[in-house]
């Protein structure tokens, strides 16, 4: 299967890997945007690490996963809910020439003072309650090491993660040693954490790339008695609607908005993940503001006619 993500445990040890493979989804981010080579390969690798990364997680809701820097790219963001759908994107400076090489430090953190940010939004979350939210120096020179840091920086988890990305792929290992209380494992192998890394470590990025996640875990734990866990589909999904942008331009406000009506005539949004575009006309303007509504002529649920 393709755009899939298998989990495994291993069955001697509290041990946990994971391998991803997004293709589909992945040419779909890819698509709507016009990314520099380093820029899309940096923002492949941070989808790769979303999914692998919601996959771990017992509830149900969004992990958003996201590097602010200061150098040409200001901002890369993946948001991956628990059905492993997800919608990624980046802010970055088109007019300056980005080497095909540039690593992350050089994309985001010219200044030393870029930031990893991790957000669980729960899916049913209360009006007031804020979603959970981890802040960490953008340490690392890969997407991996950045997330390694975090993990053990933030949840006290020994986390391996080896990711890779090109035009056709995103791809991901995640490699994990769990607290002892909650192993499955009668008698801990003590050793099966190094070894496992140990073979870990073999991964090529071309493999990543290249080869089915079944077979790349059968070729890299091919001693390891493991507990092969039902594939999971990957898709990409953007969440926008026509709603939420109007909830945008009414708190922007109507003397804004209609400054820019009288500019350009109407108003245009791109979505930032997906590209669709929302237009209002002076009437939906109109009717946005007097109403809430953003269809022209449609009133909302319970809004009297004059
Ligand atoms: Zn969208």
């Amino acid at each position: 299967m393709k755009d899939a993500l298998i989990k495994v445990m291993f069955e001697a040890a509290p041990v946990r890997a994971e391998v991803v493979t997004v293709d589909e989804a992945w040419r779909e981010v890819c698509d709507r945007h016009d990314y520099p080579p380093a820029v899309q390969r940096m923002l492949g690798e941070l989808v790769a690490a979303s999914v692998l990364l919601s996959a771990n997680l017992k509830w149900n809701g969004a992990l958003v996963l996201q590097m602010h820097g200061h150098g040409p790219v200001r901002l890369a963001v993946v948001e991956c809910q628990a059905d492993l759908s997800m919608r990624a994107t980046v802010k970055f400076d088109s007019s300056r020439t980005i080497d095909a090489d540039a690593g992350l430090q050089e994309l985001l953190n010219a200044d030393g003072e870029g930031k990893f940010v991790i957000v669980l939004d729960p899916k049913d979350r209360q009006p007031g309650q804020q979603p959970y939210q981890g802040v960490v120096p953008l340490r690392g020179q890969t997407v991996a090491e950045v997330l390694e840091h975090y993990m053990i920086a933030s949840e006290q988890l020994h986390t391996r993660l080896y990711l890779a990305a090109d035009t056709e792929r995103a791809a991901g290992l995640l490699l994990q040693k769990l607290p002892i209380e909650g192993g499955h494992a009668q008698n801990p192998d003590e050793d099966a954490w190094d070894r496992a890394q140990l073979l870990a470590n073999t991964v090529k990025p071309e493999e990543l790339l290249q080869v089915d996640p079944q077979t790349l875990l059968r070729r890299l734990f091919w001693e390891e008695t493991l507990r092969v866990f039902e594939p999971q589909p990957v898709t990409f999904h953007c969440s926008c609607t026509r709603e939420k942008v109007a909830d945008v331009l009414l708190m922007l406000g109507q003397a804004d908005v209609q400054e820019l009506i009288s500019e350009r005539g109407e108003v245009l949004v791109h979505c930032d993940y997906c590209n669709q575009a929302y237009t209002f006309d002076p009437v939906d303007v109109t009717q946005l503001f007097n109403t809430g509504s953003p269809h022209a002529g449609i009133l909302p649920p319970g809004a009297a006619r004059h």
